[in-house]
């Protein structure tokens, strides 16, 4: 624990995607643990402010770090300026997705590039940048968000979950590469989580997932943050290459 009291005290996270749902809930919760937290968002800055701002009532801080990380550039450009401007960068939380579903035979070409290059792409290409500042201080903590369906699957799903086991491959294959250098990477998977993108989820639909979850309920994004906070804690410093399922024992 750092003299503060506080388990992130004095380090410099960042999280995509933080606008609102789980990536919000983890800025918020990183925050509390006393990290400052750049709040990654693509396009609504209105939320992204509304984020800030309930950090700072609590007596936290951070700052608005604007980028789309399907971008080729931008997540290099501004994450190297980030970590620049702190002198380091401790915690990276690619936790930006998006879901388009689709049956196979109907399914757009379109829809499954876009699919690979938020949350497969996204992911890889923050964790390039972030990389070197965290390999430099010999410190580091790299979380991905996962899914569930990454190992049960589901109907539909199959771009989805094609990006999310793939993520999960990534994180053990970097968890390899940059153990060296104490930067561990894990990855989080959540079941159905009660957020905006599963709102889009048909009533029928919800009710089977329902039946399906030993808890009986969907989680609450804070449930999720809490996961990822302890992983990227220094308490979790033989934690590596692990994907922790939180999922309210829908699938094991
Ligand atoms: P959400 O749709 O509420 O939030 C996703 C965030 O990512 C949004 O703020 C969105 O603007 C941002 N984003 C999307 N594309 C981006 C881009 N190109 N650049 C920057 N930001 C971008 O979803 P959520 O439920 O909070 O999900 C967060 C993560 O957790 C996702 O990776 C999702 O796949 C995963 N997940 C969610 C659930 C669930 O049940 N909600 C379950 C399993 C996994």
């Amino acid at each position: 624990m750092s003299e503060s009291g506080r388990p992130l005290a004095a380090q410099i996270a960042l999280v995509t995607g933080a606008s609102r749902g789980i990536g919000r809930a983890v800025a918020v919760e990183l925050a509390r643990r006393g990290a400052h937290v750049g709040i990654n968002y693509r396009s609504n800055a209105e939320l992204a402010q509304a984020c800030l701002a309930e950090i700072e009532a609590d007596g936290g801080s951070g700052e608005l770090c604007p980028f789309d990380v399907s971008d080729v550039d931008a997540p290099a450009d501004a994450i190297g300026a980030f970590a620049k401007s702190h002198g380091r960068l401790d915690v990276l939380v690619n936790n930006a997705g998006i879901t388009i579903d689709g049956l196979l035979l109907r399914y757009k070409e379109d829809d499954w590039q876009k699919t690979l290059e938020v949350n497969l792409g996204g992911a890889f290409r923050c964790s390039r940048a972030a990389a070197r500042p965290m390999a430099r201080k010999r410190y580091g903590r790299i979380v991905n968000l996962s899914s569930v369906v990454a190992s049960m699957g589901n109907a539909g799903q199959a771009a989805y979950a094609a990006t999310k086991a793939g993520l999960e491959g990534m994180t053990k294959a970097l968890s390899r590469e940059l153990a060296s250098r104490e930067v561990t990477v894990n990855a989080v998977a959540p079941g159905f989580i009660d957020t905006e993108m599963t709102a889009q989820l048909p009533d029928e639909a919800r009710a089977a997932y329902l039946a399906m979850i030993p808890l009986g309920r969907l989680g609450r994004a804070e449930e999720v943050a809490s996961a990822v906070a302890f992983l990227c804690s220094p308490e979790s410093s033989y934690v590596t290459g692990h994907v922790l399922a939180v999922n309210g024992g829908l699938y094991t």
